[in-house]
C-alpha cells in the first residue's frame, strides 16, 4: 500500500494560525516536502517538531518528483507544505500532485490559511463570486495582455503582488478597469496588517503620501477588485 501525500496549510505570518490536525498530520509524517528549509524549520521549531526535510521548488521538481514518489509508493506518508499558506496556490506542487495522483498515490488535503480567502473576506467586496488570477506577469506587456482579458469580468478579482510593483499595477489597472473599488490588503495576520478601501485613484493617492514621506511600501500584498457592473 502506498502512503498517504498530505498538502498542508501553513500560517501566511501569524505562527498561530495554524490547525491542529496539521500539527498532528507534521508530527506524523515521515519526512515534510518544502520550499525553503530555513523557514520550514521556523515553524518546525516553534512547535517542536523534528522531521526530516525534502526541499522541493519549480528548479528541482523534476528531478524530486520521482524520489518523492518512490517513497510515497514505500508505504511511507509525507506533507507538504510551502513557505505560507496553502501549497499548490502561487506555490510550488502542482507537478508533484498530478504525478502522485497519476501513480494512484491517495492526496488528501490538510486546509488552513490562504492569503487570497483572507484579502477577499476583510475586502468588503462581494464574496458570493469572485476569480483568484495569483501573480500577474511582470512584463508590462504581458500584464496588461492579461488584464484586457478581465475587463468584462463581473466577479470580484483578487490578484497576488510585490510591493515593488504595486504602484505600476494601480496605475495600469486604473488605465485598464477605469476607477474601481478596490480592497489592498497587506501584511494579513502580521504586526503591521492594514486594509486599505477605496477606489484606485484613492489608494494611488494615499500610497504616494507614503512614498512622500519616503515611507517605503513594505510586505506581501492582495489585491482585491470589483467586478464590472452588471
Ligand atoms: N500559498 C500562499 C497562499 O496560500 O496564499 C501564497 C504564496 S505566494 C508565493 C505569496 C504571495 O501571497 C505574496 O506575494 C502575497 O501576494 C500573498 N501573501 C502571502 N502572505 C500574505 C500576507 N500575510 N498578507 C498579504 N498577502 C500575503
Amino acid at each position: 500500500m502506498s502512503g498517504i501525500l498530505y498538502l498542508v496549510a501553513t500560517p501566511i505570518g501569524n505562527l498561530k494560525d495554524i490547525t491542529l490536525r496539521a500539527l498532528e498530520t507534521l508530527k506524523e509524517v515521515s519526512a515534510i516536502i518544502c520550499e525553503d528549509t530555513r523557514r520550514t524549520r521556523i515553524l518546525l521549531n516553534h512547535y517542536q517538531i523534528r522531521k526530516p526535510l525534502i526541499a522541493y521548488n519549480e528548479h528541482n521538481k523534476f528531478t524530486q518528483t520521482p524520489k518523492i514518489i518512490a517513497i510515497l509508493k514505500k508505504g511511507e506518508n509525507l506533507a507538504l507544505v510551502s513557505d505560507a499558506g496553502t501549497p499548490v496556490i502561487s506555490d510550488p506542487g502542482y507537478y508533484l500532485v498530478r504525478e502522485a495522483i497519476k501513480e494512484g498515490i491517495k492526496v488528501s488535503p490538510v486546509p488552513g490559511p490562504a492569503a487570497m480567502i483572507a484579502g477577499l473576506i476583510i475586502s468588503g467586496l462581494p464574496s458570493d463570486r469572485f476569480v483568484f488570477e495569483g501573480f500577474l506577469p511582470k512584463r508590462e506587456g504581458r500584464k496588461r495582455k492579461r488584464l484586457l482579458n478581465l475587463i468584462n469580468e463581473e466577479r470580484t478579482i483578487i490578484f497576488y503582488e510585490s510591493p515593488y510593483r504595486i504602484m505600476r499595477t494601480l496605475k495600469t489597472f486604473l488605465e485598464i478597469f477605469g476607477d474601481r473599488e478596490i480592497a489592498l490588503c497587506r501584511e494579513l495576520t502580521k504586526k503591521f496588517e492594514e486594509v486599505l478601501r477605496g477606489k484606485i485613484s484613492e489608494i494611488i493617492e494615499i500610497l504616494n503620501k507614503k512614498l512622500e514621506k519616503e515611507e517605503r511600501i513594505k510586505g506581501e500584498i492582495v489585491i482585491v477588485m470589483k467586478g464590472k457592473e452588471e
